[in-house]
Parts: structure tokens; C-alpha cells; sequence
């Protein structure tokens, strides 16, 4: 399988190549040149999860299945429930690893691949969180030989929590606090690319969604949600930011899975609601949520959306749903949730909401739990009035130092801390 970059035709590579760049030139995104479509749909989702994905990313790579396998069974080794809400929609829980959030199965299917491809020269993985992307990587990469990991995130935007479950490790994991929001993070990042010297010298590579390794991953457990559904096709709805995790989505259509519709739901930072309405991309200054995972507003995953639907003829704003939810439709949502017997963090509220609202008479919907509540305990509380008990991978950190540096948004500083 090659990857194109798809801001530059003339940039290709493997899959490892891809990996272990994460960014093409032009901070291009790479991205599979088909998307292989699957056969034998039937036997496939009969097969168990960690079997069936090293199948899906064996096609998806184009790596061995023999070199994927142990990749795979070691990245994906924690539960992964889906849990009926009512009789007509089911949870599909994503948050049950080491950081409590979808990204491990991204992270830590990354953090392997890097492992079995690394020449043994050091590597830096530089990646920007709004909230659980630093922790899943952390996790991921905490105590690997000849990796260092450095993450930035916007001071003060994630809850204390997220804060302690990854600035706490210390080790190979630095991270550093921004005095910006996360579209600057993300800027930095993108600039510390371009830039020839840190990249050669430190071995730079991104643990972002924009590494197609993360993204791919993702594909996997929309094929286990559709085999727990004995056949019936649901319509997904996935609580988007990045739109990494509906990217992958989307990709698992495009390989064959029955699915009625694809939704994302996006808090007020709506850019792309927006532009599917009225087809202007127009993105404006990111606001802060009580889901704050998905406080953006210049989406990096989107060039990969609308090539999917370009390859599929059909036009984006038909080839993919999205709606906006306010915080407090978001607060409601968690409080009518509650009163089912469910208890979710805002994320996955939000994608429940945007769901019930869409769903037609007859039809089933999944959405996406992306982060465990107890992560956002102090929204929950303010929400329902319920303490939510911790978890022990958050019990163990709560009292722990937080060890971050603190500079301001600009990248001259990020560079001078990076090289010191
Ligand atoms: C990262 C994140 C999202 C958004 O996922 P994208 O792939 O960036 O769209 C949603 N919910 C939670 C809890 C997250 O951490």
C-alpha cells in the first residue's frame, strides 16, 4: 500500500515511512491510495477483535499480517464494551485503557509500530493535546528505550484531572504547558516540522491524529461495534474535533462496513457544521467547552474527509452529517443520560444527544464514548449533582506534582526548549 500526501502528489511512502514521518512535505497528511475494500464481510465480524484488526490493518498497511498480529494483540489489550442505552441506542464504550480515553488504541497501536520499524536512532515524539491525546501518548510511549516524548497543551483548558494523568510521569515524557489555546499548540507543532534543523537532529515525529497510524487504528472497533449488532446497521455518531475518529469512521465504510450514516457531532466550535450547511470554510476563534477534547476550530483530519468523499463521487456535505451542541444541551444531555442509568462525560453525552435528535423511527444508532466520566467528574457534578467514584488509574495521580514547563504561544520558545 502506498500514502499519498494529499497537499503534495509527488510525496508517497510506505506505511512506515508514513509512520515514522507523520507529516508529509507541505505538512501534507498521508493517506492510503485505495481504501481496500473488504470480502467475506460475514466471516470477518465473526472473527475476535484483536484478529479481525490485524486482518483490517494488514489490508490497510499493506504489512504482513504476521508483522501486524503482535503489534495489535499488545496496543489492544484492555476491554472494549458496548452497552444498550435504551432499545434503540447502544454506547460503544472506547475509554476502558491505561488513560481512560479512545486515543490509547491510536497511541498505543503507534507507539508499537514505531517500535518495530525503529534503526535504533533516537526519536522525539512531538505531539499537542487538547486533553487526552497527551495522556494516551504518554502512556503509550512512558519508559520505551531511545524515545523521548514532548507534549504541549493549553494551560488552564484541560481539567485538573487530564492534567495529572500525564504531567505527572516524568522520565521521557516532558510536557509543556502554552499560555494559547490548542489551535496554537497544534501550530507549533506543525511549525517545529518545517523546520529542517529540529527535525534532523531530534528524530522528530508526531503522535497526532495527523499520524495515519493512529488514524488507521481507529478503523477497528467500528467493525467490533457492527459485529455486537448481530447485522443490524446502525447509524454512528462520534463526539469530532480533529475528525480523526470520524475519519476512521469513514474509512471503515469505505472498506465495506454496513453503516445507515455517519454523524459528527462538534460542540460550538462548528466550523464544519457550517461548512457542510453553506460551503465556506470559515473557522473562528476557538471557544471553550465543557468538552473541551474538541475545542477547535481548524479540524487537521478534514483534507482526509472530503478525499474520501471526492474518491467516493459523492459531495461532502451529503457524504457526511454534522450538527453543533451547545454546552447546555450538552449539561441536559448528561442529566437525561443519568436518568437512563447511563452516566457519561460530556464528549459522549454531546455525540448521544446529536444522535437521539437524528434517528428515525426504526432506526439503531451507536455513538461514541470517548472518554470515561470520571475524567470530567467536575462537570458531572455541577451537571447531576453526583460524585463520580475514581477510577484507580486516576486515584493513583491525583496527588501527584505536576511537572510541566510553562512558555508562552510563540515557537521561538518552543525551539530554544526543544534544543536545550
Ligand atoms: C480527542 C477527543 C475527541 C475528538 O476526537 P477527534 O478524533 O479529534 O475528532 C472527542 N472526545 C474525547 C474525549 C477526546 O479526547
Amino acid at each position: 500500500m502506498r500514502f499519498l500526501n494529499l497537499s503534495d502528489p509527488s510525496d508517497s511512502a510506505s506505511f512506515e515511512q508514513a509512520v515514522r514521518r507523520g507529516l508529509g512535505r507541505g505538512q501534507g497528511l498521508y493517506f492510503p491510495e485505495t481504501i481496500p475494500v473488504v470480502t467475506e464481510l460475514d466471516a470477518l465480524l465473526d472473527l475476535p477483535f484483536a484478529e479481525r484488526s490485524a486482518l483490517l490493518l494488514a489490508e490497510l498497511t499493506g504489512l504482513d499480517v504476521a508483522v501486524i498480529r503482535p503489534i495489535v494483540t499488545a496496543a489492544f489489550d484492555f476491554p472494549l464494551e458496548q452497552v444498550a442505552v435504551d432499545d434503540r441506542v447502544n454506547a460503544l464504550e472506547l475509554f476502558h485503557g491505561p488513560s481512560l480515553a479512545f486515543k490509547d488504541f491510536g497511541a498505543r497501536f503507534m507507539a508499537g509500530c514505531l517500535s518495530a520499524f525503529s534503526d535504533g536512532s533516537p526519536t522525539t515524539i512531538l505531539t499537542a493535546t487538547s486533553g487526552d491525546t497527551g495522556a494516551a501518548v504518554a502512556h503509550a510511549f512512558h519508559n520505551k528505550p531511545g524515545v523521548e516524548a514532548v507534549i504541549l497543551y493549553p494551560k488552564g483548558r484541560i481539567t485538573p484531572l487530564q492534567e495529572k494523568l500525564f504531567c505527572t510521569l516524568g522520565g521521557n515524557i516532558r510536557t509543556v504547558a502554552i499560555e494559547a489555546d490548542f489551535d496554537t499548540c497544534q501550530a507549533m507543532v506543525k511549525q517545529a516540522f518545517d523546520d529542517e534543523t529540529l527535525r534532523v537532529q531530534l528524530g522528530l515525529n508526531s503522535a497526532n491524529s495527523i499520524n495515519v497510524a493512529r488514524l488507521l487504528a481507529q478503523v477497528c472497533y467500528y467493525f467490533e461495534s457492527v459485529a455486537r449488532l448481530q447485522g443490524r446497521e446502525p447509524v454512528f455518531c462520534v463526539p469530532s474535533g480533529n475528525f480523526g475518529n470520524v475519519t476512521a469512521g469513514l474509512v471503515a465504510r469505505a472498506m465495506g462496513l454496513p453503516m445507515k450514516r455517519m454523524l459528527a457531532a462538534t460542540n460550538v466550535n462548528d466550523t464544519v457544521p457550517r461548512y457542510l450547511a453553506d460551503g465556506q470554510w470559515a473557522p473562528r476563534d476557538t471557544v471553550a467547552t465543557l468538552s473541551n477534547a474538541m475545542d477547535i476550530s481548524r479540524p487537521n483530519n478534514f483534507p482526509r474527509v472530503e478525499a474520501l468523499a471526492q474518491r467516493a463521487g459523492v459531495p461532502i456535505a451529503e457524504f457526511l452529517d454534522s450538527v453543533a451542541v451547545s454546552d447546555t444541551d450538552t449539561t441536559d444531555a448528561i442529566v437525561a443520560l443519568k436518568a437512563k442509568g447511563y452516566l457519561a462525560d460530556p464528549h459522549s453525552a454531546l455525540a448521544w444527544w446529536a444522535l437521539d435528535a437524528s434517528l428515525a423511527d426504526g432506526e439503531i444508532g451507536v455513538f461514541a464514548c470517548t472518554a470515561h466520566p470520571a475524567k470530567f467528574a467536575e462537570v458531572i457534578l455541577d451537571a447531576t449533582g453526583e460524585d463520580v467514584p475514581l477510577p484507580p488509574e486516576l486515584a493513583a495521580v491525583k496527588d501527584k506534582t505536576v511537572l510541566s514547563a510553562t512558555i508562552p504561544g510563540d515557537f521561538s520558545r518552543l525551539r530554544e526548549l526543544l534544543l536545550d
